[in-house]
């Protein structure tokens, strides 16, 4: 089988981006031993779309799905295969400037562990066009299947009829980040407030600001008050 390495693997991904104006990782990270993570992240770019990204080969494997993954076993989502990404992606939240490729903003929508689910090595599967897995996020769970469709690279994405099988499950009723807490519209608001090589906590909302200055406010009044019954005159 022919494997490229994979800093070879991110050559069309790096090919597509400016990383003196993006915040992407430009995938320059040290080789890491073989993990099993999956992130979903949901992009709002020129199109709304989930991206789904499985560790495998020392990259994360990708698909966007424009409906996103979902738990109903009976609704089968397209899903376009898309280029390698670096695992330094793996946890990227933040905005890419207008204009640039995938301009818009990202946030960190699922992640966890996955397995194929009959052992088959995951760069294999894929250039095979077929990958049964289970994956342990904190909204998606059981057992998924990818299947690729004619020669292109237009698959298809569906969950299996299992215990974790939800009808009616939709991803956009579940719109936050598992990372910060926040959603595309407070990422877009505030980018960079929580962005942070590896390291991030939930940028604070406007609501807590001003229960904040709520409390600055009743604190200051208190301490007035008590200054003028305890004033000597
Ligand atoms: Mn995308």
């Amino acid at each position: 089988m022919h494997m490229p390495r994979s800093t070879d693997r991110l050559d069309r991904y790096r090919a597509k981006r400016d990383f003196t104006v993006t915040a992407e990782p430009s995938g320059t990270e040290a080789p890491q031993p073989a993990g099993n993570r999956f992130v979903v992240q949901r992009h709002r770019a020129s199109h709304l779309h989930y991206d789904l990204r499985l560790e495998g080969g020392g990259v994360l494997i990708s698909w966007a799905v424009p409906k996103g993954p979902t738990l109903d076993p009976a609704v089968k989502r397209m899903a376009v295969h898309v280029e390698d990404h670096p695992l330094g992606y793996f946890d990227f939240e933040g905005a890419i400037p207008k204009g640039e490729y995938g301009g818009g903003d990202v946030i960190v929508w699922d992640w966890g562990t996955w397995t194929a689910a009959h052992g088959e090595d995951p760069v294999q599967a894929v250039e095979d066009g077929e990958l049964h897995f289970d994956v342990e996020g904190e909204k998606l769970a059981g057992r998924f299947a990818l299947v690729r469709r004619g020669a292109g690279e237009q698959w298809l994405l569906l969950h299996k009829h299992d215990e974790f099988a939800i009808p009616g499950w939709d991803p956009e009723d579940h719109p936050r980040s598992v990372k910060s807490g926040r959603t595309n519209d407070e990422v877009r608001e505030a980018p960079t407030a929580s962005w942070s090589h590896r390291t991030s906590w939930p940028a604070v909302t406007a609501d807590e600001l001003q229960a904040l200055d709520d409390i600055r406010v009743s604190d200051a009044w208190q301490i007035g008050e008590h200054t003028l019954k305890n004033s000597p005159t």
